[in-house]
């Protein structure tokens, strides 16, 4: 309705709205208490359980018509120290060894905020948050022993970092234009090898990315949960032999279900023997490098032609940060880059360099996610980290010393790293019942608050897992599991011998 169109009854200016706060200074005290409420939560984690269910209120909070008129920020900070901030899943507390998720530091807290405030557009630009990312990433490269020529990028997470590194594999190695033609060019179907063992990033990755998992081979693992390389070199002729065309293998540093590491030297001769791409998920156990002492369990990482991890778990930073680092930059760039008119690098001005971050990954706009690692690594160094990783290692060692030492606890894998899974078997009893029985025994050790570890199954075994990449835990936090695990076991035992005379009486 062009024609009702009057400038005579444009809003005044004076009614225009912003979301800057009215009040400065009520804004400032009420951005205070909530610092110091969070720095208060950090500072007293020990003395909460570690997870807590939620009460039924709290669940019902959540269940509420979309608000139309604002409450204002105290009514909605206060809404969040109600209902969420008492109910987190636990993993920043000293107890919390279930997955590996990290725990985050308090600088990190603070760097999340100050990212958020300067909230730079990180496709690119001109400015200095751009240089913060791409000196996290050149120090990443160097931690790595990757070349000068690598590139990289910080992304969400693993997942994420692991997708995109196949996804340059996949444009590099198809031997036609992949991006122009898709998978419709290819003449034989491309074949992936990853270990059984390979987390489950990688259905996703081969799904995404069109392969499908008939292109997926899960490699058999030996008993210590590696990939066995003959296997692998047997099913490439194979798949040779029958024209299809082997394009990539996937190498582990750091398992999920046990933190082992595929013998990644051998798996690089493999590779560069038979001209395939080597990619490594080293979502945590890449960051061993950072220590001296445990470099050697990850010995030939260097050698990938790219490499994911994760800097939320083993580096402890608040979630979420991941990084992909591909050993030749051009072919990282091939995959990925585009010229779009309105995105393209200018002379001079904001746009000078273009968006660099844009053509290494898919996503355009991203937030500052390396201020947190950048400045954690300013503040703490790589020593400190190193030293860290290692104290994980050595509690995990220490808990599976005590696992194994003890008469009702069995220890159902090799803890090389720092994953240690076990359960509680007291005597004759059938796997069927020993499975239920552990399983009951989580539940119940998860709701006491004490300690948090998950599970997983290991050759149809239930196991109770413990993932330590806790920058908080101490050795008495592993024997205070080891207790209250013992203990509930004891008690379903009791209880089961109960119910057991009850039926038969
Ligand atoms: C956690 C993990 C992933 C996935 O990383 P996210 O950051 O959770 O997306 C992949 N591989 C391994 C071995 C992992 O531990």
């Amino acid at each position: 309705m062009l024609g009702a169109h009057r400038v005579s009854t444009d809003p005044d200016p004076r009614e225009e709205v912003t979301l800057d706060p009215a009040d400065w200074a009520d804004f400032r005290r009420l951005a205070h208490r909530m610092v110091e409420d969070m720095v208060d939560h950090l500072a007293t984690l020990r003395s909460r359980p570690v997870w807590q269910p939620m009460p039924n209120e709290v669940r019902d909070s959540f269940d509420q018509p979309v608000p139309m008129k604002g409450q204002g920020a105290e009514a909605a900070y206060r809404a969040f120290a109600t209902n969420v901030m008492p109910y987190p899943n636990g993993n920043l507390h000293p107890g919390y060894f279930g997955w590996v998720q990290g725990t985050g530091t308090p600088l990190s807290m603070m760097a999340d905020m100050l990212a958020a405030g300067l909230n730079p557009h990180m496709g690119g630009h001109d400015q200095a948050p751009v240089l913060v990312e791409k000196q996290v990433i050149s120090w990443l490269v160097q931690l790595m022993g990757l070349p000068a020529g690598a590139s990289g990028l910080l992304v969400l997470g693993g997942s994420m970092a692991n997708i995109l590194g196949l996804a340059v594999a996949r444009s590099s190695q198809a031997g036609f234009d992949l991006r122009q033609d898709g998978l419709w060019g290819a003449k034989a179907r491309m074949m992936i090898y990853a270990s059984s063992e390979t987390h489950g990033w990688i259905g996703k990755a081969i799904e995404l990315l069109g392969f499908g998992h008939a292109s997926l081979r899960h490699v058999p693992v030996g008993p210590d949960y590696r990939m066995s390389v003959r296997a692998l070199k047997e099913q490439i002729q194979a798949d040779r032999a029958s024209g299809l065309q082997p394009i990539c293998v996937v190498g582990n540093a750091g398992t999920v279900n046990t933190g082992a590491t595929d013998d990644l030297r051998q798996l690089a001769r493999v590779c560069r023997d038979e001209g395939l791409w080597f990619h490594v998920d080293g979502a945590f156990g890449a960051l061993a490098r950072l220590s001296e002492r445990l470099r050697e369990t990850v010995n030939g990482i260097e050698e990938a032609d790219s490499l994911a991890f994760d800097l939320h778990k083993w580096m402890y930073q608040p979630f979420d940060v991941g990084c992909l680092l591909v050993r030749d930059g051009d072919a990282h760039r091939a995959a990925f880059a585009r010229s779009t008119s309105y995105l393209r690098s200018m002379a001079r001005g904001v746009m000078a360099g273009g968006l660099p971050f844009a053509d290494l990954g898919v996503d355009l706009t991203r937030g500052f996610r390396a201020l947190k690692v950048w400045m954690s690594l300013k503040a703490h160094g790589v020593e400190t980290f190193g030293r860290l990783i290692e104290q994980n290692v050595d509690q995990a060692q220490y808990l599976a010393r005590r696992v194994a030492a003890h008469p009702q606890l069995q220890l159902l894998a090799p803890a090389p790293l720092n994953v240690v899974c076990f359960r509680f078997a007291p005597g004759r009893m059938e796997e069927a019942a020993l499975n239920r029985l552990n399983e009951e025994l989580l539940f119940r050790l998860q709701e006491s608050g004490v300690a948090v570890p998950s599970s997983t199954a290991l050759a149809g075994r239930f196991a109770l897992r413990c993932a330590i990449v806790n920058h908080r835990s101490v050795r008495a936090d592993l024997d205070r599991l080891v207790e209250a695990a013992v203990a509930i076991g004891r008690q379903l035992v009791h209880e089961s011998h109960g119910s057991r005379a009850r039926e038969a009486g």
